[in-house]
């Protein structure tokens, strides 16, 4: 019997158990490793950290997908892949041996070094720390009744990219809830978003973008465009204007609430595994495998693949991490059955929709652009797609989107 071992139960590891349990039953034992005994929905994390839905609702246990008969779940710390062996070595357990290992161990907050920025900063790349953020902002809403200090109404959002916009239109839903925990109107509850680039959102064409910062601003969000973040100090940001000259001082900002989502790396055990990264990604051969690594699948957050005719690897979303699963899955079942192998791995994205808060958002799917409402009843569809195909029915009815109308 073949041993697979996958590391991660994100998208892209649980959907590759998901696969090789329908697959290859009877000729694969599968051992799935991740910290956590439950599988969480990275994309709506922005909603936790917002208080707009609980933890339980963006989560499901790990066990409820998983075949007893064919796969083991071990809960511990992957630290590193030794290749030339065949091992997985865990903090706390014996190695792993494998025949295929799937590294699908997701990505991790990126802050380039900016200094401050970890230590004064809240990251929002687990629920874990979606929580704490929600936690944050209610303990600040709480104080301002005894401080009457402004800062504690200010939510200061670094990085405008798909996360932060998001974020940003969550957090702008739950601005009344707020303003009631503070004793204040909803309209002083302020929102900030700084972003280095000129031109928000490079996924969406100009007129999509701006619809979506036009609506981020009747939101009364308020967008800084140019912004090059240099320092977090705790309760402060300090940036740099793209047009400021030589020796201007750095700008200021000042909130007790800064949450970072400047941008995310794969995860540290790429490194750790001595395999060639940049930002914790490989550039992944057209069979998804290291280089000159084939038995060793990188996939999710930590691949980086080359459209055929690109000059940047495909963005990390969770559609193109279940389209790299349902691959590697196949190549497996193929390589142990000893039939031909699937040609190179193709992507084909069947669009992208960005949420700003629950009833509003934008995208594009299928060369058509989607705005507004009916745009946010498709994100709901795709986020339920997802859930379907990870969880099946129980999860889709248990922790589905079904609430379109609030
Ligand atoms: P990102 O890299 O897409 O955006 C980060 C933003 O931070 C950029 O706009 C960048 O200009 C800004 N930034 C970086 N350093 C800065 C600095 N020092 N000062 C000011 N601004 C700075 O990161 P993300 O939004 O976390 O997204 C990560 C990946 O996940 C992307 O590929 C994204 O497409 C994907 N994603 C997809 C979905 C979805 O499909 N639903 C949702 C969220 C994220």
């Amino acid at each position: 019997m073949k041993k697979a071992v996958v590391l991660g139960a994100g998208y892209a590891g649980l959907k590759t158990v998901v696969e090789l349990q329908k697959k290859c039953r009877g000729q694969v034992e599968i051992t799935l490793v991740d910290e956590n005994d439950y599988h969480y929905e990275a994309t709506d994390l922005h909603e936790v950290a917002s208080g707009n839905l609980p933890a339980s609702k963006i989560t499901f246990p790990i066990t409820d997908v998983l075949d007893p008969r064919m796969t083991t779940l071990i809960l511990a710390h992957v630290a590193r892949v030794d290749e030339e062996k065949h091992l997985v070595i865990l903090d706390g357990h014996a190695p792993l041996e494998y025949d295929y290992c799937v590294f699908a161990l997701g990505f991790v907050s990126e802050t380039f070094g900016i200094k401050g920025a970890a230590e004064n900063s809240l990251p929002m790349t687990d629920v874990k720390e979606a929580e704490a953020i929600h936690e944050h902002i209610i303990k600040q809403m709480e104080d301002y009744r005894q401080t009457k200090d402004e800062n504690d109404l200010r939510i200061i959002i670094c990085g405008a990219g798909f996360t932060g916009i998001e974020l940003a239109g969550a957090l702008a839903d739950a601005r009344v809830r707020y303003a009631k925990l503070a004793g204040v109107t909803p309209d002083q509850i302020k929102i900030d978003i700084i972003d280095a680039s000129k031109r928000l959102l490079p996924m969406f064409n100009d007129k999509l973008a701006d619809y979506g910062i036009k609506l981020l601003e009747k939101l009364d969000v308020n967008i800084i465009t140019e912004a090059l973040i240099q320092e977090i100090q705790p309760g402060v940001v300090l940036y740099k204007g793209a047009n400021d000259e030589e020796g201007t001082p750095l700008h200021k900002i000042v909130g007790n609430t800064i949450i970072w989502t400047t941008g995310v790396s794969g995860s540290p055990v790429v490194a750790e595994s001595h395999l060639q990264e940049r930002r914790g990604r490989v550039m992944d051969t057209a069979h998804l495998t290291a280089p000159d690594h084939d038995n060793l699948y990188m996939i999710g957050d930590v691949a980086a693949v080359m459209p055929p005719d690109g000059k940047r690897p495909y963005p990390t979303t969770a559609q193109i991490a279940l389209s790299m699963a349902n691959y590697v899955a196949k190549d497996i079942a193929a390589r142990v059955k000893g039939t031909s192998r699937p040609g190179a791995y193709t992507y084909k994205s069947l669009g992208t929709v960005a949420s700003v808060g629950n009833t509003r958002a934008f995208g594009e799917a299928g060369g058509h652009s989607f705005k507004g409402y009916p745009a946010s009843v498709m994100k709901k569809m795709i986020m339920n797609k997802s859930l379907m195909e990870l969880g099946g029915f129980r999860e889709l009815f248990a922790k589905g989107r079904f609430d379109l109308y609030h």
